[in-house]
């Protein structure tokens, strides 16, 4: 730690009084007592004072940069309007809806959440429901959330991977023996696991590109075969775009790949740091979500709560009326994957740099990395080094083995340069 954080360890030993471990999600403790006080742009600064160019983005949760003008200002119009009152249905949450059919390709419906963990949890038991099977696939690296059909084998160590590794104690057996775990990229484990279970597998889900272990990018010939391999199962398919949605293409990786999943569940960049999240998909599934006459629990105080249909109306319609904003942080990441991999190729370190769209990651494997087997070789103690030197130098990036970065709306070029400076000084001290 290059900066003292005297400030940040007074907060996080009153917050360890009173909240278990001192933060409210594991994954915000990065083995230092950071506070963040102040965010604007592309940009946050910590309770001692230090000002760090973000890549950590809330972890994709911001999209257009902090604090952004034409979000909070719908935000805060929609202050003076109706609050919560709990009967029927507001104007707000109807154009949230309408604008997720016009913008995701295979919505056709959708249900508002407030977490991306709600969103998977109600498509897999609508998977359930309509197909009346029990069990699911989900891939190693994938992330989809805390609850008990999901939370396991995302970051596994090599002796656990495509075992049983769950993320959390106290799930029940039967929760992780529903839950099947196959190789991305590789089809013949997901036909392999069909096999094995006939007419038992409800669905599979997926993030089309698993950035919880970076960016493993998916073969166009593995989404498609997905498609019909599911389809002639009898299987739901089921994107999990609460990373990839809003971020990579206006209508997520769907649009970007040509693959009309089942479901699509999405939430993070969708409200531009505001709690907002959902589920879509096809009429005749999501219609199952009925009250009269479907058979599927919709149930949430705060499902569609105007202040998150506010955030998420203002960031859709941002996007949806500025193209160019893809065209210029695509253009940033491309610039900024190139950067990296020149670095990496200058002073012979051992990398491979992986991402997409304005996202971007540099692994320190020299191989190829297409599936989770791949990432076994990444050497995660220079990842943690490479993203803590960057963070001391001004660069916030996740100090977590195989997190990504993002670049937002509010970057610039010049940022990116800066940013590919620094990181040359670091890899060349990493040395
Ligand atoms: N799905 C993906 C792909 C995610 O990355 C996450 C969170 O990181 C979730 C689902 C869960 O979302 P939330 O943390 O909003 O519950």
């Amino acid at each position: 730690m290059t900066t003292p954080k005297p400030v940040g360890r007074r907060l996080y030993e009153s917050a360890c009084q009173v909240i278990p471990g001192g933060v409210n999600s594991g994954t915000r403790y990065v083995g230092e007592p950071y506070s963040l006080a102040g965010a604007q742009g592309a940009y946050v600064t910590d309770a001692d004072g230090a000002r760090y160019l973000d890549y950590h983005a809330a972890f994709g949760a911001m999209l257009l940069g902090h604090n952004a003008p034409e979000v909070n200002g719908a935000v805060a119009r929609s202050l003076d309007g109706v609050d919560l009152v709990g009967v029927g249905v507001g104007e707000t949450e109807i154009e949230m809806a309408r604008l997720v059919v016009e913008l995701i390709p295979s919505a056709e419906m959708m249900i508002a959440a407030m977490s991306g963990s709600e969103a998977t949890a109600q498509a897999i038991r609508l998977a359930r429901a309509v197909t009346a099977r029990p069990l699911i696939i989900k891939f190693q690296g994938c992330y989809h959330g805390w609850h008990d059909s999901v939370a396991r084998n995302v970051i596994s160590p090599a002796g656990r991977a495509y075992g049983r590794d769950p993320l959390s104690a106290g799930i029940l057996d039967d929760a992780l023996d529903s839950t099947l775990i196959a190789e991305f990229n590789d089809l013949g484990s997901v036909q392999a696991l069909f096999e094995a279970h006939p007419e038992r597998i409800a669905a599979v889900i997926l993030e089309p590109i698993p950035h919880n272990v970076g960016a493993l990018l998916p073969t166009q010939e593995f989404v498609e075969g997905l498609r019909s391999l599911t389809r002639k199962e009898g299987a739901l398919l089921v994107f999990d775009e609460v990373i990839t949605g809003f971020r990579h293409a206006l209508g997520g990786y769907q649009q970007v790949c040509g693959v009309r999943p089942d479901l699509t569940s999405f939430g993070k960049a969708m409200g531009n740091g505001f709690p907002v999240a959902g589920l879509a998909g096809r009429r005749d599934l999501m219609e199952r979500f009925d009250f009269d006459g479907g058979d599927v629990l919709l149930a949430g105080t705060f499902n569609g709560h105007p202040v998150s249909a506010a955030a998420a109306i203002a960031t859709m319609t941002y996007l949806r009326d500025h193209p160019d904003f893809y065209t210029r942080t695509h253009t940033l990441g491309e610039r900024m994957r190139l950067g990296l991999a020149g670095i990496a190729d200058e002073l012979g370190v051992a990398a491979t740099v992986s991402g997409f769209g304005g996202v971007f990651v540099l692994y320190f494997a020299s191989a190829p990395t297409l599936g989770y087997r791949d990432l076994l070789r990444n050497d995660n103690a220079a990842y943690l080094t490479f993203h803590r030197r960057m963070t001391d130098a001004g660069f916030l990036m996740l100090p977590m083995a195989l997190k990504r970065n993002h670049v937002s709306g509010a970057h610039t070029e010049d940022d990116v340069e800066r940013t590919l400076e620094a990181a040359h000084d670091v890899l060349k001290g990493m040395l």
